[in-house]
């Protein structure tokens, strides 16, 4: 067994690498990179990117914990110097790189965000987009009931900036609740698809897997001309079914394994085993360069007293945003996955998937 001292020492090695390797052919090509990431801290380099955790939630931290524990945070100053440590303690594991996909209407803190970017030494990547929509969360959700309505919104929040911040979204995030895409989900869809095309930032959706539920958006996508390349579902492997992973592959799609470690509860189907299997077979069938591992942990809730915690804090794994790398990552490889492939998937793919890619495409 690698000792996590080992993989780390590779996974630095191997990331300095691929600094000077040329990109991966065709996926570059087909995404048409140029090289760029919209970060909060503002443009980068896509190649210093490096170890990214591409679907996780930090932003709305403040939103949801910190009116919990006011006094006992000292305020919201100790609630981010308290967060700025835990973060890195992440950087310490090798994570260079996490995507915030916490829209306005989840309690998205932008200037939260990017003070932890830059005390923590962390790259850090906004998004834009919509998570719930009216008519089942008409609360927190923009009451728009038209795609060019939404579509400003978000191309606005990746050209111009974040509730009056100049800082700029770097991808867009839509909420797909549940098997089939309501109306109003299909108008959040096809303005995703518009904004994507108008500004060259990337799309992930949260994904039903188990139904399915990417083949369907898919088809909207692909009505809108969407490019498949620049699309993930996530939370894939909630389906464990190879023949629904290969069809979405085999179409340019890629495939956000960001729930593996939900796996691990006795009464959750697929286990963490068939999901980490279902990620090597994909490997095995060429696909690495289709893959994305994260852990869609809620960050805020990592920072609670454990009698605190509430439902969603309580399914993130123990290890927060360390799971990938402490637990995850030697499971995969104790199980076959090549230190190559692993790099390709966790430094290789969101270099190419967050590289800003021309108008239009
Ligand atoms: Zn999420």
């Amino acid at each position: 067994m690698t000792s996590r001292r080992e993989f780390l020492k590779r996974t630095v090695a191997s990331g300095i690498a691929a600094a000077t390797l040329p990109p991966v052919a065709g996926a570059a090509q087909a995404a048409g990179i140029n090289g760029i990431a919209q970060t909060v801290l503002g443009p980068l380099d896509a190649s210093k990117l490096g170890f990214t955790l591409p679907h996780e939630h930090i932003a709305d931290g403040p939103y949801f914990h910190l009116p919990k524990w006011p006094k006992a945070w000292g305020g919201r100053a100790e609630f981010t110097a308290m967060a700025v440590e835990k973060l890195k303690l992440v950087r310490a594991a090798g994570v260079s790189t996490i995507v915030d996909l916490t829209t306005y209407d989840v309690g998205r803190d932008i200037r939260f965000l990017e003070e932890v970017s830059r005390k923590s030494g962390l790259n850090m990547i906004a998004c834009t987009g919509q998570r719930f929509f009216p008519p089942n969360f008409p609360d927190v959700s923009m009451p728009s009931r038209e795609i060019a309505g939404l579509t400003e919104f978000f191309i606005k929040e990746i050209e111009q900036g974040i509730d009056g911040t100049g800082i700029k979204a770097g991808v867009i995030k839509i909420g797909i609740v549940a098997q089939n895409v309501t109306a109003l989900e299909e108008i959040g869809l096809r303005a995703a698809a518009r904004a994507s095309k108008a500004t060259g930032v990337p799309i992930r959706t949260h994904t039903d897997a188990a139904h399915r539920a990417g083949e369907r958006h898919a088809v909207i996508l692909e009505d809108e001309g969407m490019n498949p390349s620049r699309v993930s579902f996530d939370h894939s492997d909630g389906s464990g079914d190879m023949d629904y992973f290969l069809g979405l592959v085999k179409r340019g799609y890629s495939l956000g394994m960001d729930h593996v470690h939900r796996g691990l509860s006795p009464d959750s189907r697929p286990s963490f085993e068939r999901r980490a299997e279902c990620i090597k077979l994909l490997v095995d069938a060429g696909f690495a360069g289709k893959l994305f591992l994260s852990q869609d942990s809620e960050f805020g809730g990592s920072l609670l007293p454990e009698e605190q915690k509430e439902w969603r804090d309580k399914i993130d794994p123990p290890e927060g945003m360390l799971f990938s790398t402490a637990k995850l990552i030697p499971y995969l490889k104790r199980i076959g996955v090549s230190d190559r492939d692993m790099h390709t998937v966790t430094v290789e793919n969101p270099r190419t998937f967050f590289s800003l890619s021309p108008k239009g495409r």
